[in-house]
């Protein structure tokens, strides 16, 4: 992806009240637009927006009696089959659910997406489901994207409308069903309905939370971060192994190590199967006022010879090809899950900031040297092992941060290691003790040249 090129819009929200109730003759307003009920709907990101103009989303003619089947289902619906019809002018997406729910579309760019969020469901379909699309669908995804939350994301092959979507409550021996027309548009009037909603969106961003004062309690933060997660699966290893698996069994035995150390506090930034944005992240790190951020990943790069832990850190420069590779597919997560995606607001030249951002570079690379050194005599490393590329998700300019590929899934050998408890557990001290490594010399380094402080981090 070309960075700061990328201007993703959540487009028009339409919410759809399909929130089937038990009784019987529920009328056919309840498939609303959300001219009626928006006005505090919420879309993936908290913020309301508008319609898409969608007169037809009634027309589609759900009779009042088709609701009077709908039962109310207890626990989580179940999503057993999804498929596409149509052509290149009309498409539909249909996936059977095991009761109703109520579901919002909205609309994203570059590339072009629908996007469906519904409440959480259990996925149940085979593997292959989505891999391939038609008509105006050429793939799309689903999974969990936050707690309670899950998402469809429907990549578009150019511009398109969303003329009808609804959920049909079940009928007649046929399962409960979220239905999704498209039609062909035309770049302009996409545009114009990303407009809207971007307006809406800039102004529920400005009354984003910054962060407070830093507690004073003498603790290091350190967040762990890891990789993907929920809709996001990361790499998956031939055999099936999900990288979004992989990396949170490890960040978990990594928290437990380091907890052992009443200095530091450890936060993950999941501790489930959600989803969270690269940018979110790393807010999250600098809300937290981390003192040190740590990305872990198990990704896939093809090639035999492939293999062993690489510690990656930022620059705007990559180390090579592979290192470029590499970070522009972890940059896609964003983009996979459906998230909007702001312009790139690193360009702002103030020189306190950026005074602050070399500074945290180079506590970064001092970070990744302790890793290698730390992990070299127990854990097997690439050949290369420190390497540097643009990765969207080490950019607080105020957290020294890393992404550490443990290994590599697309590698067999590397894999075996990856699910190994024994080789996780080495590993997981062998990163405790860089941590431990990394505090000991900044503590040092900044009683030499400051004022006392209590914490490492601040001024
Ligand atoms: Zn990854």
């Amino acid at each position: 992806m070309r960075r700061g090129a990328g201007r993703l819009l959540v487009a028009g929200l339409l919410v759809l009240s399909a929130a089937w109730p038990a009784q019987a003759q529920a009328p056919a307003t309840r498939l609303a637009l959300n001219e009626d009920v928006a006005e505090g709907a919420a879309s993936a990101d908290g913020a309301a927006t508008p319609a898409l103009s969608g007169d037809a989303v009634l027309k589609d003619g759900i009779a009042p009696d088709e609701a009077a089947g709908a039962s109310a289902v207890a626990g989580p619906i179940a999503a057993r089959e999804a498929r596409v019809v149509g052509d290149d002018a009309r498409t539909r997406f249909i996936m059977d659910l095991s009761g109703p729910a109520a579901v919002s579309v909205f609309m994203l760019d570059e590339p072009y997406r629908v996007v469906v969020d519904l409440p959480e469901m259990h996925f149940e379909l085979p593997a292959e489901t989505g891999k391939t699309g038609k008509g105006l669908i050429s793939a799309f995804r689903y999974g969990l994207i936050s707690a309670g939350k899950s998402r469809i994301v429907l990549d578009a092959t150019g511009p398109v409308a969303v003329d009808k979507a609804f959920v049909l409550p079940a009928e007649k021996g046929q399962p409960a069903r979220v239905v999704v027309d498209l039609v062909r548009s035309t770049r302009t009037a996409f545009l114009e309905t990303l407009r809207v909603s971007r307006d809406r969106l800039s102004e529920a961003q400005k009354a984003e939370a910054m962060p407070g004062p830093a507690p004073n309690d003498g603790k290091l933060r350190i967040v762990l971060d890891p990789g993907h997660g929920g809709i996001d699966s990361g790499a998956i290893a031939k055999s099936g192994t999900l990288e979004k698996h992989i990396v949170l069994a490890f960040a978990k035995q990594l928290r437990e190590k380091l907890a052992a150390n009443p200095r530091y506090e450890v936060i993950m930034t999941r501790t489930d199967d959600s989803f969270m944005p690269l940018r979110g992240r790393v807010q999250f790190a600098r809300q937290k006022h981390a003192d040190l951020f740590v990305s872990i990943h198990a990704d896939s790069f093809s090639g035999a010879d492939i293999r062993g832990a690489t510690v990656y850190t930022l620059s705007e420069r990559a180390s090579d090809q592979m290192a470029a590779s590499i970070a522009e597919s972890e940059n896609k997560s964003d983009i996979l899950a459906g998230v909007d995606v702001p312009e790139d607001t690193d360009e702002v030249s103030d020189i306190l900031i950026d005074l602050a951002r070399r500074e945290t570079k180079n506590f970064a690379v001092v970070f990744a040297r302790n890793l290698i050194k730390e992990l070299k005599p127990d854990v097997r490393l690439f050949k290369r092992p420190h390497q540097q590329a643009g990765f969207m998700v080490l950019k607080a300019p105020d957290v020294p941060s890393a992404l550490v590929e443990l290994g590599y899934l697309s590698n067999p050998d590397d894999e075996k290691l990856l699910t190994s408890p024994a080789w996780r557990d080495k590993t997981a001290v062998a990163i405790g003790r860089a941590i431990d490594e990394f505090f000991r010399s900044r503590v040092a380094n900044m009683a030499a040249s400051a004022p006392v402080t209590t914490s490492v981090g601040e001024p």
